[in-house]
């Protein structure tokens, strides 16, 4: 066996061994029905084609490899960026082994979040008796101060109403006064940005909807942030940073960075850091607040208009360099706190560092994709770089989130040519990027399949991925960088643009033949 115990070797290269060659090619000749190799080629190649894109964009009944996730997911991402919160999903225990395992992989850590395995009988009679139990055991065994119930598909398709179930389960000796803030996430609409809405908009609403009695906007001096559904850690504490810097008093509403980021010293912490509960009950005494993903906030914005009577900046996400400014100038107008002269400096700094490198990334075509925030403050970044975005695809937006990403583009020459898609998946993005090639595309890691499919028709069709978004399963430690505010910008300008010189490097290293290109400095 090529195996041994000395030189233990991982599926790749141990598969490529002869004798395991010669095994897997028997098992296909005895045991499988296996299509004839040239058959699967053709098959391939027509995928490739205009013809079939024309086909694949008038799918309407099935979607492939999405690019999105479902509610509840958004809603337990929420529920974590509270203190000692355990987020506690009504209906399957399956769904909840995926939302733990989609964050254990982008996130390389545990993820504390339980399930009331809904099965058969509570899919018949309901899951009153799951929840009533669950909210027992949930308590007992991992000892938090607030559960956050959000639901799975099985639970709304047979309608089981978290708002009388949790009180029944109150009734029947759950501790009246343990908070349980609770959001309905249907997944079969919206996605995970919806989810993490919807539970927040539940947290605000269990906390201040009735003790708003003696609250008004300005007396805590503060002002509030939301960031929506935001998996990049260092965008809390940039934002924390920023304001920091500014002098402004301030609460980011559900901060997960410590607990999605605890050191590894020897003591297990299912819990640690995040916004406190006092902290939200004070919320709607701060001046007002900042939605940092205002698209991806709909009934957040509905409920502390409503609730909290706080006058919402208008403002777009703060990412690159000109709504990064627009951002800090609307907080400096809001607070009245001047933008210090660190901050002035740093965006010096990005400054330079785009002039550094614009020459690169100048007509240098993207394709992108991902939430609605990110890729609406992403294309606009491209744009300042004299970057063309080509094709931008975002599953999870609406007509009026792409009337006004039409605009931003329409606004540079470089954006004019650019497509946007809405509604639509990673299979029509493929189509996309072999009908009309960009040069690179900026996405997660499910975009790796589309780069093997291009390099698998030939070099010069290869695209290839640029991991910046969620998940990012494949690489490490990315989630820990940051994409908001000059150091942001920074950091997906270091990201990019190293990327294009890579790929010049591996597109010039011929011996003898294009090393005339391959150069020291670039
Ligand atoms: S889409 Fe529905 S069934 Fe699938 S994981 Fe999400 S909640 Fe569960």
């Amino acid at each position: 066996m090529s195996q041994t115990v000395e030189n233990i070797k991982p599926s790749y290269p141990l598969f490529r061994d002869e004798e395991y060659k010669e095994n897997l090619a028997n098992k296909k000749a005895k045991y499988e029905e296996a299509v004839d190799p040239a058959k699967i080629q053709e098959v391939f190649e027509w995928t490739t084609t205009e013809e079939y894109k024309t086909l694949n964009f008038q799918r309407e009944a099935l979607t492939i490899n999405p690019a999105k996730a479902c509610q509840p997911l958004g809603a337990v991402l929420c529920s974590l960026g509270f203190e000692k919160t355990l987020p506690y999903v009504h209906g399957s225990q399956g769904c909840v082994a995926y939302f733990r395992t989609y964050f254990n992989r982008h996130f390389k850590e545990p993820v504390a979040c339980v399930s009331d395995s809904m099965t058969e009988d509570a899919a018949v009679f309901g899951g009153q008796k799951n929840m009533t139990a669950g909210l027992e055991n949930a308590k007992a065994l991992y000892k938090p101060d607030m559960i956050a119930v959000s639901t799975t598909c099985m639970a709304e398709v047979i309608g089981d109403d978290l708002n009388a179930f949790i009180n029944n389960a109150k009734k029947a000796g759950f501790p009246q006064d343990f908070p349980t803030p609770f959001a309905h996430t249907p997944s079969f609409v919206g996605s995970h940005v919806t989810g993490w809405d919807n539970m927040f908009e539940g947290i605000a609403r269990y906390f201040t909807l009735n003790t708003m009695e003696g609250k008004e906007p300005g007396k805590n001096g503060k002002i509030n942030l939301v960031p929506g559904f935001e998996t990049y850690l260092g965008n809390y504490r940039v934002i924390h940073r920023m304001l920091d810097e500014m002098g402004v008093a301030h609460t980011l509403l559900s901060d997960p960075t410590e607990v999605l980021d605890t050191p590894a010293d020897g003591e297990f912490r299912m819990y640690a850091g995040g916004t406190t509960m006092d902290e939200v009950k004070d919320a709607p005494n701060a001046t007002t607040t900042f939605l940092l993903q205002p698209w991806q906030l709909e009934k957040t914005k509905k409920f502390v208009e409503g609730t909290w009577k706080h006058e919402i900046p208008k403002a777009n996400i703060p990412m690159g360099l000109e709504w990064t400014d627009e951002w800090l100038m609307k907080v400096s107008e809001v607070t009245g706190q001047p933008i210090p002269a660190s901050l002035t400096k740093e965006r010096g700094r990005l400054v330079d560092m785009m002039m550094d490198s614009h020459t690169w990334l100048h007509g240098k075509k993207f394709a992108i994709w991902g939430d609605p925030d990110f890729v609406m403050g992403l294309a606009k970044f491209l744009l300042e770089m004299g970057a063309e975005p080509i094709h931008i695809l975002c599953n999870n937006a609406n007509k009026r989130w792409a009337k006004a990403l039409r605009s931003v583009l329409d606004k540079a020459p470089c954006g004019k040519d650019c497509e946007i898609h809405i509604g639509n998946d990673l299979w029509h993005m493929r189509s996309l990027v072999f009908t009309n090639k960009p040069d690179f595309m900026i996405g997660n890691s499910y975009g790796k399949f589309i780069q093997r499919d291009t390099l698998h028709k030939g070099q010069a069709f290869e695209v290839p991925l640029i991991r910046i978004g969620f998940p990012i399963f494949d690489r490490h430690h990315l989630h820990r960088m940051t994409t908001l505010g000059y150091e942001g910008a920074m950091y997906m300008l270091t990201t990019i643009v190293n990327s294009v010189l890579e790929r010049l490097d591996d597109e010039t290293r011929g011996m003898g033949t294009t090393d005339y290109n391959y150069d020291l400095v670039r």
